[in-house]
């Protein structure tokens, strides 16, 4: 990425506005971005368009907080935690699922095929291998080097993903930290105008067994109403859950606040309840509303947002509170 992509600072919401568009959380959204493009661009559905943009991360080995290739837990197991929602409130959810590359469509038909919301752990992968999906190995080579690293001194310690923490394409995929935390939070307005999320992850690294931070809860690492917006969270997964991010995100933008307000808001909530936690962490969040404006705030300088649209295919700073 050159510096040429990215604003720094503040970005109003209203400019670039409109759709088809797409948002994700994150420098490696602009790759998840392009494939949800191709689907819009041609009028495709948002759902369509969200699950095709996270599979990007969660295939990409390098991208090691996502999918195949994420960071295990402190038993070196890869679970996995997704989530979708789409523009009727049908949403779907694998939490703690292990071996099948692609959470995020495993949640999907989760919403589609059975009478349920969640699956979880053992059943999930029942479920899955049941449709279709094959058993991996997702520890990679490099992901359980960094585990072995790790247990030298087991410190759990989730800092924030601060500016020169940030994921780059293609670099060392965990530059300056073992802790490092990055899902992908997907919101994509379509040409007709209906709104779908995504949101996948591997989670905290190094957590205990059985752990499930925020991405796969609906309401709070992701949550879409049709009537308002969507929202999606990246950081610290046990403080998002607390506020109920995404949830109040939206139902902040009902009240008619910008998608930009209405994330900072919800992080001063977080801030509120333990401000000398909330300096250590890391917690972002993006929102898009109706009209196609978006917007993002996050604790720490360092969190950044992928925008694609007629106008844009950018990366941007989100402002931050620290
Ligand atoms: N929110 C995720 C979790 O707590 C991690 C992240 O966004 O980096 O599991």
């Amino acid at each position: 990425m050159t510096g040429k992509q990215l604003f720094a600072g503040s970005f109003p919401d209203a400019s670039n506005a409109g759709y088809p568009v797409v948002v994700s959380t994150w420098d490696f959204g602009k790759a998840a971005n392009a494939a949800a493009w191709e689907i819009l661009s041609r009028s495709g559905r948002a759902l369509d368009a969200v699950e095709a943009g996270v599979r990007i991360p969660e295939a990409d080995e390098t991208n090691q907080s996502v999918g195949y290739g994420g960071l295990p837990d402190r038993d070196g197991r890869v679970t996995l935690d997704a989530c979708i929602m789409d523009e009727k409130y049908n949403c779907g959810s694998v939490m703690c699922l292990e071996h099948i590359k692609h959470p995020i469509s495993v949640a999907r038909l989760v919403m589609e095929k059975t009478p349920h919301i969640i699956l979880t752990g053992e059943g999930a992968l029942r479920f899955a291998l049941a449709n279709g999906f094959k058993k991996e190995n997702l520890l990679t080579p490099a992901a359980e080097k960094a585990w072995r690293e790790w247990l030298k001194t087991s410190e759990y310690k989730p800092v924030a993903n601060i500016e020169n923490q940030l994921y780059q394409p293609g670099k060392d995929p965990m530059p300056g930290s073992k802790d490092n935390h990055d899902t992908i939070g997907m919101l994509a307005l379509d040409a007709q105008g209906n709104i779908s999320g995504a949101c996948t992850t591997s989670g905290l690294a190094y957590k205990m067994q059985g752990r499930v931070g925020d991405s796969p809860v609906i309401g709070a690492g992701l949550y879409v109403d049709n009537e308002v917006g969507g929202a999606t969270a990246t950081g610290v997964g046990e403080e998002v859950i607390r506020i109920v991010g995404a949830h109040l995100i939206v139902e902040l933008m009902r009240q008619g606040r910008s998608p930009q307000a209405a994330c900072r808001e919800a992080v001063e909530r977080i801030i509120k309840r333990n401000p000398a936690r909330a300096k250590e962490i890391q917690v972002g969040f993006l929102a898009l509303n109706k009209k196609g404006e978006y917007g993002a705030y996050c604790l720490q300088k360092g969190f950044t947002y992928a925008v694609r649209n007629q106008h844009t295919d950018t990366v941007i700073h989100s402002n931050s509170i620290y």
